[in-house]
């Protein structure tokens, strides 16, 4: 080993291949680390080398690459982030997804920073990671179980429920291309994933590990740890208390809540959606990542009528999109949703924009009962979006075109355009863009489709920053590029993008924690490397036939004027998007055709990496 690995990385990668049921080490070249941190950076270059245009999601040849950051399993609060990258079922294109969990930390635990499973499995297996190696293990009694049954099984496997483990539902098995990849008690979700893992007939992976993870200077990294816990109380509280579910109230009141498949952005039910009212009826407990002090997952519990008993992590876009976009306004039906979701292995968000389309199909006279297996498809029922949830993740009905996704959905009834919300294939969070014009442009820009996380959360700076007018034009491509660039890095060091205000990771980073963490100075180059990461997924892309017109949002958002509710009248023109995404080109330097040219590849330091 180098002097460059005095601490945090472990310099090493786990190839798994399922075809011959092998598994192999290979360092991880130091440079790579240097420019592109770990993380999420880490999984752009392995799949920039290894996952060709050509790849279809379920080839033997696609892979699933899963990295840590240099922070995770340290001793740092919520330093417990995992990257994962693969060509996503949903998009057919380049997917990064990030998730809390103990796999990272596990992984580290065994000496690896990360691991790629590669190859196709002749019948259902799980893998097992420990000190004594890789096994092969037979899931043939795990087919046809649920997320939460399967991880028990692998905790089992090997003696201890602080393992990390990966699990799929029956939806994956099924390859429903919104089916998610369950991490512990948090989720791969975005993308289909999960499919992904059926498709290689993976059940699941479970890692424990005995080992330590070093740091250059633990004491320091105490210090650090010890200041970021006032600061978290002061600024998180909200989120410990109400979790996620507290912007639902904001946004509603601002006109930016999707309602009914994205038809109005106002939900007249909302005081029986927001989070005083889960905090009031439901709320029983929170829970936490690993190594989190914040706490900020909630989980609601049932407690009578039709739906008793159901329990479930909620979480804002989890209510929103099974909620309003559904036009329903019974929280014991989105807790019972929810549940549902996780436990067959749906994306919830993907999932219930899926279902928000059918309610509209339905209303509208597209489709009918014949189609539903008798549900009558309306919005603002609970019974039938728990009915057609179990449709597509059983592929029954209109659910066998609807699990193919958004993107499946419209290539076979083109004629339905008008009603089909996605950006690449992935259809939005739950924040209507009409009623901020930097979150058009983040949902619009995303590496993995319309996504506000990867995208870049612009609403705070576009509500409280002072600096920007939600539906001023002017400056909102800086802003995005700004924001896309600090949660690349963010997403690549593996720690939680919630606490990292608290360890002075924004976007003028110092780099102590860093220098502690892995003895060599990032300082100066963090909002670099985010570039560079962001810049190497835009290349990536361009390789895959993604250019401007595939930045281009859907026609609900450019041709409709918001009919109802805080915003009514609200329209964000082509023009206008077209404005902004050229502004959007300008500042990152690429062509007005969203390619990036090679000055800007050379800029960016990624030449030799993309050679
Ligand atoms: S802030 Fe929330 S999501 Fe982030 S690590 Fe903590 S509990 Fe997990």
């Amino acid at each position: 080993m180098s002097a460059f690995y005095k601490g945090a990385y472990m310099g090493k990668l786990l190839r798994v291949n399922l075809t011959d049921r092998t598994s192999s080490v290979e360092a991880i070249p130091e440079e790579w680390f240097k420019k592109l941190l770990g993380g999420r950076g880490l999984a752009a270059k392995y799949y920039y080398n290894e996952i060709g245009p050509e790849v279809d999601p379920f080839d033997a040849e696609n892979k699933l690459i899963m990295m840590s950051g240099p922070l995770t399993g340290l001793t740092l609060p919520a330093a417990t982030k995992f990257q994962f990258s693969t060509k996503a079922p949903e998009t057919g294109h380049y997917l990064c997804s990030n998730s809390s969990g103990r796999i990272g930390t596990q992984l580290k635990k065994n000496g690896y920073d990360g691991m790629i499973i590669e190859g196709k499995a002749d019948d259902w297996i799980y893998i097992k990671i420990t000190a004594d190696g890789v096994e092969f293990c037979d899931a043939r009694d795990m087919a046809g179980e649920n997320t939460d049954k399967v991880l028990e099984k692998l905790y089992k496997a090997v003696g201890s429920n602080r393992a990390g483990a990966l699990a799929i539902g029956p939806a994956a098995e099924k390859l429903v291309r919104v089916s998610y990849v369950c991490v512990d008690t948090r989720a791969f979700g975005r993308g289909g994933g999960g499919a992904v893992f059926g498709s290689k007939k993976l059940k699941g992976v479970v890692v424990y590990g005995t080992g330590e993870i070093p740091a250059a200077d633990p004491e320091k990294l105490k210090e650090i740890q010890k200041g970021t816990l006032p600061v978290l109380r002061e600024t998180r509280g909200n989120h410990t208390k109400y979790g996620t579910a507290q912007y639902i109230q904001p946004i509603n009141e601002l006109g930016c809540m999707p309602t009914r498949n994205f038809q109005t952005t106002h939900f007249e039910g909302g005081d029986k959606v927001d989070h005083n009212f889960f905090y009031e009826n439901y709320k029983i407990s929170n829970y936490a990542c690993d190594k989190c002090p914040v706490a900020c997952g909630s989980v609601g519990e049932v407690k009578e009528g039709p739906y008793k008993g159901s329990k479930a992590r909620t979480e804002y876009e989890n209510i929103g999109l099974l909620g309003p976009n559904c036009g329903v306004d019974d929280f014991a039906a989105i807790i019972a949703a929810n549940e549902l979701c996780d436990k067959i292995g749906l994306d919830t968000m993907s999932g219930a924009n899926l279902v928000a389309l059918s309610m509209e199909l339905f209303e509208r006279g597209l489709i009918t009962t014949d189609d539903t297996e008798g549900i009558e498809a309306r919005f603002g029922s609970g019974e039938a979006l728990l009915g057609m949830l179990r449709l597509i993740a059983e592929r029954r009905g209109i659910g066998e075109l609807l699990a193919e996704g958004m993107k499946g959905v419209e290539k076979a009834r083109p004629e339905w355009k008008p009603y089909i919300v996605h950006v690449k294939g992935m259809s939005p969070a739950a924040y209507d863009p009409r009623g901020f014009y930097g979150h058009a442009l983040t949902i619009g820009t995303s590496s993995r489709g319309a996504c506000h996380n990867v995208g870049g959360w612009t609403i705070r700076d576009e509500l409280q920053s002072g600096k920007y007018d939600r539906f001023a034009l002017d400056g909102k491509g800086e802003l995005v590029h700004t924001i896309q660039n600090n949660r690349a890095y963010i997403d690549s060091l593996g720690i939680c993008t919630v606490v990292r205000g608290s360890m002075d990771f924004r976007a003028n980073p110092h780099g102590e924690t860093m220098f502690a963490a892995t003895g060599y100075d990032f300082e100066p180059e963090l909002m670099e490397i985010g570039n560079r990461i962001y810049n190497l997924e835009r290349v990536i892309l361009n390789r895959e036939g993604i250019d401007r017109k595939d930045d281009i949002l859907p026609d609900r958002f450019l041709k409709e004027v918001v009919p109802s509710g805080p915003i009514k009248g609200q329209q964000l023109t082509e023009e206008m998007y077209n404005r902004i995404l050229d502004d959007y080109y300008s500042s990152r330097g690429w062509g007005k055709n969203g390619i990036v040219p090679d000055t800007a590849i050379d800029k960016c330091g990624l030449k030799d990496l993309t050679a």
